[in-house]
């Protein structure tokens, strides 16, 4: 719907009622990163704990959500288990179109329910539902129960958690329609924390296409870009995965716990490999005509004689990094496994294959022993890390529950702390140098999508921090706008500037389209402003030891360089706050 205001629903899941209210303020506000800050700014409390029942879970979307291709996305904003700090996650799935179509620019959760439940909002409807039979589910079956029971098929979103986030581990994600997740920093637990086991939305209201001539022509132009061009087309081929080979070959993709940055068998979990020989379709958002979402399909024995069962899994790049590279497991089928066992039990990929890289590291070195690990870890040894992720997921000793909250918590208790392969969370799989690290490590989300550090790392030779610091806060700049309208990162090389303002053009969004460059700062500064209110401070972020161990086909990492973009990049985070 084309508003110059923004219609959102706060719930209360105490006192188990909600209401639509409107919010003045699109032209500057914008959507999705900046209306999360703006509604925590409203519903939030930074001087409270991240599980307080009064903190808001919100979910919001932009004004091209719905409108043009790969505006597909999902901010969700939340005071993180983590660190305790303001936090925003993405994902996609249906949950952007199908808000779009509930009427709704964003959903404002706050309380706590008194049993656990599922929130069912729709354009006609409001509903809180007792769900204490899908408690102790895993995230499948929640999913597959609920898909029987809430209408709307092809049109609903549905958000759940596993055991991890019932749990409250801050590895815990939301999964979005089974291949789609706010993946990191621990919104899995807030649900939890809330009693909320589920969300489903449904998309079923009904609206018009702008009238303006030129917006199907622009459509028309998008679409061809984004389909027919090789713009993206990397996406929907091999997929995200082709990193892999290429960093393994330039000696910078994470192995062993960063013990090494490539691994002799690679073969094995290349994306040639996982398609030749796993891929069974594409999927793709809604809302997206290119799929990137590459799925494969792990099989199980179940009786003698012969009788399997199959599962399809998702795969990127990300996922194979932390549970195949990282861990030392070098078979495709493998490592799909291991993923399926993950996102069963509702724990970050990402986080959970990092956070056993380190466990396994610390076992070999006597760190730990088989009384806290429970499981004899060893690199390479998928089945032990099955029974290892769901000691994760459950908690059922102080190790895996303090593992759980960090790693960097199970370190400090336990030691290890050098070689944590933590960059403000468990790393992402890039071992490019020190400008990728320091993004990491000092990003707001402390995500590699927050600026590509890890390309500058590849493009440059030269060591010039101030360089570095100007081009992570200049790319930062152009996605702060991105992530508010909500697009699809992987789209950032179509939707420059100049598209943008004729996309937000057509649909009467006049405002927004004069003003990108001022508004982009003002994102940027509310963001920044909004994370150090909740305590993050740049100065204070470490960075392990093991991340000046590093040598790849530029050599080892230059531990000065390294301390002085630290530096330089948290006196820009700072100045940036201020505006
Ligand atoms: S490119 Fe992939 S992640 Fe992005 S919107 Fe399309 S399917 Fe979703």
């Amino acid at each position: 719907m084309i508003r110059d205001h923004f219609r959102i629903l706060s719930f209360d899941l105490s006192a188990g009622r909600g209401r639509v209210v409107t919010l003045e303020g699109r032209d500057s506000m914008v959507g999705g990163s900046a209306l999360a800050a703006t509604l925590f700014g409203k519903y939030g409390h930074a001087d409270k704990p991240w599980n307080d029942p009064d903190q808001p879970l919100i979910l919001a979307i932009g004004p091209l959500t719905g409108y043009f291709p790969l505006m597909s996305k999902t901010a969700c904003a939340f005071k993180s288990p983590y660190h305790d700090q303001y936090a925003e996650s993405h994902g996609g799935g249906r949950s952007a179109l199908s808000l779009r179509f509930a009427d709704l620019d964003a959903l404002v959760i706050t309380g706590k329910a008194k049993r656990p439940s599922c929130l069912s909002v729709g354009s006609r409807h409001i509903e809180l539902k007792d769900a204490h039979y899908l408690w102790g589910m895993d995230v499948h079956l929640t999913g597959k129960m609920l898909r029987h029971m809430a209408k709307g098929s092809g049109h609903r979103s549905i958000l759940r958690i596993g055991p991890a986030g019932e749990k409250g581990s801050a590895m815990a994600c939301i999964n979005v329609d089974t291949y789609r997740h706010f993946g990191r920093l621990g919104g899995g637990a807030v649900m939890g924390t809330k009693n909320l086991k589920a969300i489903v939305i449904q998309g079923d209201g009904l609206f018009s296409l702008p009238e303006n001539p030129d917006y199907p022509k622009l459509f028309q132009k998008v679409y061809r870009q984004v389909t027919a061009t090789h713009m993206m087309s990397k996406y929907h081929n091999l997929g995200t995965p082709e990193n892999v080979a290429v960093l393994n070959g330039i000696q910078a993709l994470p192995c062993r716990n960063l013990q090494q940055t490539s691994h002799p068998a690679i073969e094995g979990i290349t994306a040639e490999n996982f398609a030749r020989d796993t891929l069974l379709r594409n999927a793709a958002c809604s809302g997206c005509p290119l799929g990137c979402i590459h799925i494969g399909y792990v099989r199980e024995k179940f009786m003698e004689e012969n009788q399997y069962f199959y599962r399809q899994v998702s795969y990127d790049h990300e996922l194979i990094f932390a549970v195949g590279s990282m861990l030392g497991v070098d078979n495709c089928f493998a490592v799909l496994s291991l993923i399926d066992v993950t996102e069963k039990l509702g724990l970050d990929v990402m986080s959970a294959g990092v956070a056993l890289a380190w466990a396994t590291e610390a076992f070999e070195k006597g760190i730990i022993s088989e009384k806290e690990a429970l499981v004899p870890l060893q690199f390479g040894d998928d089945r032990e890390y099955k029974e290892a992720l769901n000691h994760l997921a459950f908690g059922p000793n102080d190790f895996y529950r303090l593992l759980g909250q960090g790693t960097m918590k199970a370190a400090a208790r336990y030691g290890g702390e050098d070689f944590g392969c933590v960059l403000g969370q468990e790393m992402a799989g890039y071992a490019t140098g020190e400008v990728f690290f320091v993004s990491q490590a000092l990003g707001f989300r402390h995500s590699h999508l927050d600026a590509a550090g890890y390309s500058f790392d590849q493009k440059h030779k030269d060591k010039k921090a101030e360089e570095a610091v100007e081009f992570l806060v200049q790319d930062e700049l152009e996605r702060v706008f991105l992530t508010s309208m909500v697009a699809c990162l992987f789209a950032r090389n179509v939707y420059k500037e100049e598209l943008l303002a004729q996309c937000l053009q057509s649909l009467g969004y006049k405002t927004l389209a004069d003003n990108l460059p001022r508004l982009s700062r003002q994102i940027q500064k509310l963001r920044w402003k909004t994370r150090l209110a909740t305590g993050f401070d740049p100065r204070e972020v470490m960075i392990p030891k093991r991340f000046s161990e590093v040598s790849n086909w530029k050599g080892p990492v230059d531990e000065g360089f390294l301390r002085d973009l630290k530096k330089a990049y948290a006196n820009r985070i700072l100045e940036l706050a201020k505006g």
